[in-house]
């Protein structure tokens, strides 16, 4: 039923990587670099474009490496202009990516794993369960896809799609550096953010290696109490050690602002108690409130009505950071925020988006 690639992708190979695969030909050190900007800045879908390669090595190339693996299962485009695509991958799992065109930038929304392990109560992706990793060019390649699409340079990228970010650390951070490399996708490092439901030890490695991406913490509770009841991770890594972590990565030398996301799920969450306990915790940190009106997905949570949020706002009036309230985008297609989810059945060919 799967079947793997036969030939390995050039896509998200890091300088390194692309030289050593390159071993057998014994091109001279620029080539590896040409290549590496055919591949990831110049994006050509075909080997017979890198020009200033000599034709016999293109055609070698050709033989030995992919410059695709993902291929479209599906397409939506929502009345607001966003679009959702779901691909599928070489072993026939499946994944989605969003585009979110706005006046001012386009922003796309990629996967960093095939469905999640982190089983938060109210997110779609957490009912396909863990099924694996993405590689850096699956990461990368997604960006890639739908730059080619939509004909739009993509200025921002979100890692908001399915999966988590941190538990597919060492391939985010390679897929990361590529796409904001002025040889590769040459999209500003701050306008990259990984967004974490809070897995403490990679946010301190990340903190310590100063990484130049933008970070975005998932809280949705402002108490390690309820955030326990809704999010399974708090078991793990509870409020408290979350909190000492950002403080960490915002005190470094980089002085970096983290952007607290927190989803606002009506009855649970969304009391002017809950929004003034926000405000106590946050208060000290040099961050930004992104609130996020749950978006329906049938699994039992409802978004507030808006006399609601502004409830829950009006003690946030006073905070000492900027808080925003998510607009909501691609809710026509299911493409918002946590509705990202594929149906896993036991026949690759049997799967299916639920729209
Ligand atoms: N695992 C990462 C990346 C997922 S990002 C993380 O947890 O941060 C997607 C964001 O949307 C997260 O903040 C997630 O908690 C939130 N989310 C999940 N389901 C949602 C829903 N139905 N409506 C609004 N936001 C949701």
């Amino acid at each position: 039923m799967a079947t793997t690639p036969q030939k390995p992708s050039l896509i998200g190979m890091s300088m390194p990587e692309l030289s050593t695969a390159l071993d057998p030909w014994t091109l001279p050190s620029y080539r590896a670099e040409q290549i590496y900007k055919w591949v990831h800045h110049h994006q050509v879908s075909d080997f017979a474009d890198m020009s200033n390669l000599p034709k016999t090595l293109r055609s070698e190339l050709s033989e030995a490496f992919e410059l695709h693996t993902l291929k479209p299962a599906f397409r939506a485009v929502s009345k607001d202009g966003t679009i959702k695509y779901l691909w599928e991958l070489t072993d026939g799992r499946q994944i989605e990516s969003v585009f979110i065109p706005e006046a001012t930038r386009t922003t796309i929304c990629i996967s960093s794993q095939v469905g999640c392990a982190l089983g938060c109560d109210f997110c779609a992706t957490a009912k396909m369960g863990f099924l694996r990793n993405l590689t850096a060019g699956e990461i990368v390649e997604q960006v890639i896809r739908v730059q080619q699409d939509t004909g739009q340079k993509i200025t921002n990228v979100v890692l908001m799609g399915m999966g988590e970010p941190f538990l597919n650390y060492p391939r985010v951070i390679q897929a990361c550096h590529i796409l904001c490399d002025p040889a590769g996708l040459a999209i500003s490092a701050k306008k990259i953010t990984i967004s974490t439901v809070g897995v403490v030890p990679r946010i301190r490695q990340y903190a310590d290696e100063e990484q130049p991406f933008s970070l975005a913490i998932s809280l949705h509770a402002p108490t390690q109490e309820l955030r326990r009841s809704i999010m399974p991770i708090a078991d793990k890594f509870d409020l408290q050690m979350l909190m000492d972590s950002a403080h960490h990565y915002t005190g470094g030398s980089n002085r970096r602002r983290i952007t607290f996301e927190y989803v606002l799920l009506k009855g649970v969450n969304d009391s002017p108690t809950e929004a003034k306990q926000l405000l106590k915790l946050l208060a000290p940190l040099r961050c930004k409130l992104n609130l996020i009106p749950y978006n329906d997905t049938g699994i039992g949570f409802i978004r507030p009505e808006d006399n609601n949020i502004q409830r829950f706002l009006k003690p946030l009036e006073q905070a000492p950071f900027t808080v925003t309230v998510r607009k909501n985008r691609g809710n026509d297609i299911a493409a918002a925020c946590g509705q990202l989810f594929v149906e896993v059945a036991e026949d690759s060919k049997a799967r299916s988006m639920k729209a």
